[in-house]
């Protein structure tokens, strides 16, 4: 059988040398989980579980996440998760605005073939970077915009509710409002 489109992007991302991160990364994280998927989780960017596994959300940030997944009702494999840069940044810093630019047609592609109902927005590099740069967590989590005839929905990044304990009641009170919308 050959490559779906999105095999192929997945390909092309994996061998990705445009900006000074491939330098650095162990592996490129493309993304993994379903082509048809209806919802599209957006994260930042690898840390170093994800190097490591050369895949999204695998480690302590990813196990909640999961977690929030399955409170829809869903699996992993039925939705699909990526970042917006796809290599991970030394240390664990931010993407710069330079890596996030270079970075943003594979997300876009992304999108475009995946054609998701709903882009759950995780922090704010994903939500400054898909929906306007105004745009903060901590005011317009659980919020709903429209654009180009996608849903986006805004979170906290999973880390952050790993660091804040009491964002964790706010995000699964965000992914509860998040099933009103399925
Ligand atoms: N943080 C992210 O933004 N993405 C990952 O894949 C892991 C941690």
């Amino acid at each position: 059988m050959s490559a779906t489109k999105l095999e192929e992007l997945v390909r092309e991302i994996i061998k990705c040398n445009k900006c000074r991160l491939a330098k650095t990364r162990l592996r490129t994280v493309p993304g993994e989980g379903s082509e048809n998927a209806e919802i599209l989780f957006v994260g930042e960017a690898p840390g170093r579980n994800e190097d490591l596994a050369g895949k999204p959300f695998v480690g302590s940030a990813g196990k909640f996440l999961t977690e929030l997944i399955n409170l829809l009702a869903l699996e992993r494999k039925d939705v699909y998760i990526t970042n917006v840069v796809k290599c991970r940044p030394p240390k664990n810093r931010k993407p710069t605005e330079e890596e996030i630019k270079t970075c943003l047609s594979y997300l876009k592609r992304q999108i475009a073939i995946i054609k998701p109902r709903i882009i759950v927005l995780l922090g704010n590099v994903a939500i400054q970077t898909l929906l306007d740069k105004n745009l903060i967590s901590t005011k317009a989590h659980g919020t709903v915009h429209k654009k180009e005839g996608i849903i986006y929905f805004l979170t906290f990044h999973p880390a952050a509710a790993l660091y804040m304990q009491k964002l964790k009641k706010v995000m699964i009170g965000d992914f509860k409002k998040l099933t009103g919308l399925l």
